[in-house]
């Protein structure tokens, strides 16, 4: 048997704030307080699922028991402590998920714990995930271990709901913010990632993933896993494609070709190919709004860097957004804006998305005939 494999997200997890993709004001903060010995009680970090919440807290109880902090506000990551941590063998730390454990009982445990101080350490630390899925009963049970807390306690509370979290409780916590990670961090991160596990990757394979992933390195290291593993150490654009079922660009550009070439037949027949692969009717106007903005953002050089794409692609974006001028580009994204909001309340959607791209292709005589229609009215 080959050695067992193991997920991305655990083999990559970072040791040090330095190693965290994506979330460097929060670390560099973090880092800051734990040089400057101005650390809060408790902390509450907010933020998208995936995003390095908990990868943080670790890090952050790692390196406030480490035995030799390095002058940069980093942890050794030799000591005792930190290897104990490293190891998930650390008594010094407690977490709770309040996801799947949110009852009294498992608040009363945790609080249990908080009596006993850490074993040859200075802190011990106390992590609840997903804090906002604490019973109300639960809650109020913490709120006054969270109050008085022993000088040796530190709380780290995570959650995806901030406006769920009770005001007594974000009064008691310092508040960090994590951001959803940008498409290039996430792609520079699988890009290494890849070429540590001998991978070949197609750069744009990677980037469809990034956006796929929506912010969320997580579920991108999860869909990178399971492409890899299906694909033999090789991920194509396409198979990414094919396997994450995407409406992507390909269909994008030809649509606007047809609907400059004004050719509704094809158009039509573009609809009817998106609809049978499952793809949904509102999917398609989004997917086409986002294309027709990127077009429009490459008319001028200096906002092409804008597009969140590898460079051939942006060549593409580029000679396409030449086929119209600047204004037109608003009537196209205000029809599809119409639409998009009128595919919401219609029961023919298909209709609505239809009568949107025959209006596109007619825009000019649309605009004449508004135009016309509106005199006409004024003579009245
Ligand atoms: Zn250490």
């Amino acid at each position: 048997m080959s050695e067992a494999f193991i997920v991305s997200a655990r083999k990559y997890r970072p040791k040090r704030f330095d190693e965290v993709v994506g979330q460097e004001s929060t670390t560099q903060t973090l880092k800051t307080a734990i040089k400057n010995k101005q650390l809060a009680h408790s902390f509450l970090f907010c933020g998208p699922r995936g995003v390095g919440k908990t990868t943080i807290a670790r890090i952050l109880a790692k390196t406030i028991n480490c035995k030799d902090l390095q002058t940069d506000g980093e942890a050794c990551n030799q000591c005792d402590s930190c290897t104990s941590f490293d190891a998930n063998a650390s008594f010094n730390i407690y977490e709770l998920d309040a996801a799947s454990k949110n009852s009294v009982d498992d608040i009363k445990r945790l609080i249990e714990q908080v009596q006993y101080p850490p074993q040859n350490a200075q802190y011990k630390i106390f992590i609840i995930d997903e804090v906002h899925m604490l019973s109300s009963q639960a809650f109020n049970a913490f709120l006054k271990t969270l109050e008085e807390p022993p000088e040796y306690a530190k709380f780290i509370l995570a959650t995806t709901e901030r406006h769920k979290i009770l005001p007594t409780i974000l009064s008691r916590c310092q508040i960090y913010d994590f951001m959803r990670i940008s498409v290039r961090n996430i792609t520079s991160h699988l890009a290494k990632i890849a070429e540590k596990e001998g991978i070949e990757a197609e750069e744009n394979a990677l980037i469809l993933i990034s956006q796929k992933a929506d912010g969320g390195l997580r579920d991108a290291l999860s869909m990178f896993d399971r492409l890899t593993s299906l694909n033999d150490k090789k991920l194509s654009y396409q198979s990414v494609l094919e396997n994450l079922n995407i409406l992507d660009y390909d269909y994008f550009f030809k649509f606007v070709d047809t609907i400059h070439q004004q050719d509704t037949s094809q158009l039509l027949l573009y609809i009817e190919d998106v609809l049978s692969k499952g793809f949904e009717l509102d999917t398609l106007l989004e997917g086409l709004s986002q294309h027709i903005r990127n077009l429009w953002v490459c008319i001028h050089p200096n906002t092409i860097d804008l597009l969140e794409h590898s460079n051939d692609i942006k060549e593409k974006y580029k000679n396409q957004s030449k086929l119209y001028q600047e204004s037109t580009y608003l009537n196209l994204l205000q029809i599809l804006s119409d639409a998009e909001n009128a595919v919401k309340h219609s029961r023919n959607k298909r209709l609505v998305v239809e009568l949107a791209l025959l209006k596109m292709v007619y825009l000019d005589k649309l605009t004449n005939t508004t135009w016309t229609h509106l005199e006409v009215e004024k003579k009245k």
